[in-house]
């Protein structure tokens, strides 16, 4: 089973377009939605949740009002200012203290020096994973918690158990729809990966942003491919893309033009590849044809 991991130096490149139109195009294939701040692979492939599992991503602090004797040293000592005087009375004191889920940082100091042992440390729930069936195939997504951020963590337990499921499956390809970016989610998204394709587009941040994603790459010493999405947009711009990635000595296997059949097949909930067979359609099919040859 080989890897595809589908990224871009930002959001908004059409990334995950072209990824819905590969699990249209794929014939015996996983799909792991690893852009887990804006997970949008589901809006096309509308997936059945099979199952469902709560994601922790830490553990978080809890003052348990009743234990609690109000002395104030766990506010004192934490720098994340998560513990506010604002919980119920007790039999001690007329007030308690609590902590703000979403401030707490989990460093355990409020828990250490505790006189009262009144606060617990538990794992918190930052979100939830789910398998499910897709028309395509199998795929794994995630749904984080409002406020939270996105995880390294999660997108390596997603592209874990859909690589397990893949095997499972006897599937020959996961796709993953990877983190844009460059951070932390990014490398979790391509780490190990078999081949990655980056996605871009005719303008000058398109341009920065895919050098540094082109390095990135590199550094993990993974086979990486180039896909210009809108190309016909700006041409010379589109051809500076291509020297740059002669420069990087990567290949620019796609060059999709700019079709408004993108955003009708998004309103539909279809694949630009099932929307359409026009020209933006065979421009993605010879993307397609282009990256599984590279494997
Ligand atoms: S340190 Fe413990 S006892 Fe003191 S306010 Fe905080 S939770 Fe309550
Ligand atoms: S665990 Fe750390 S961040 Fe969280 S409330 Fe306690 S001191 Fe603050």
């Amino acid at each position: 089973m080989k890897e595809l991991v589908v990224i871009s130096g930002k959001g908004g490149t059409g990334k995950t377009s072209i990824v819905a139109a590969f699990a249209n195009l794929a014939q015996n294939a996983v799909f792991a939605d690893c852009d887990v701040d804006a997970a949008d692979l589901h809006l096309v492939l509308e997936p059945r949740v099979k199952q469902t599992f709560d994601f922790s991503g830490g553990k978080q602090a809890s003052i348990i009002a009743e234990k609690c004797i109000g002395c104030g040293k766990c506010r004192q000592l934490c720098r994340f200012d998560a513990i506010n005087f604002n919980g119920p009375a007790n039999d001690v004191v007329a007030g308690t203290f609590t902590v703000d889920p979403i401030s707490c940082e989990g460093c355990k100091v409020c828990v250490q020096f505790c006189p009262a042992d009144a606060i617990e440390f538990n794992d918190s729930i930052n979100g939830q994973w789910f398998i499910s069936d897709t028309r395509f195939g199998t795929m794994v997504h995630a749904r984080l918690g409002i406020a939270e951020e996105n995880s390294g963590k999660l997108v390596t337990l997603i592209r874990k158990e859909a690589k397990r499921i893949a095997g499972e499956e006897k599937k020959d390809l996961l796709i993953v729809d990877g983190s844009p970016g460059i951070g932390c989610p990014v490398i979790a998204s391509i780490a190990g990966a078999d081949l990655v394709l980056v996605v871009t587009e005719p303008t000058l941040s398109g341009k920065h942003d895919l050098g540094r994603v082109a390095e990135l790459a590199a550094g993990f010493n993974i086979p990486t491919l180039i896909a210009i999405n809108k190309f016909d947009l700006n041409p010379e711009m589109s051809e500076q893309i291509e020297e740059d990635a002669r420069k990087h000595n990567i290949k620019v296997v796609g060059k999709i033009r700019y079709d408004k059949a993108f955003t009708k097949a998004q309103i539909l909930k279809c694949s630009v590849t099932e929307y359409t067979g026009g020209a933006v359609a065979e421009d993605i099919k010879a993307l397609w044809r282009n990256v599984t040859y590279a494997f």
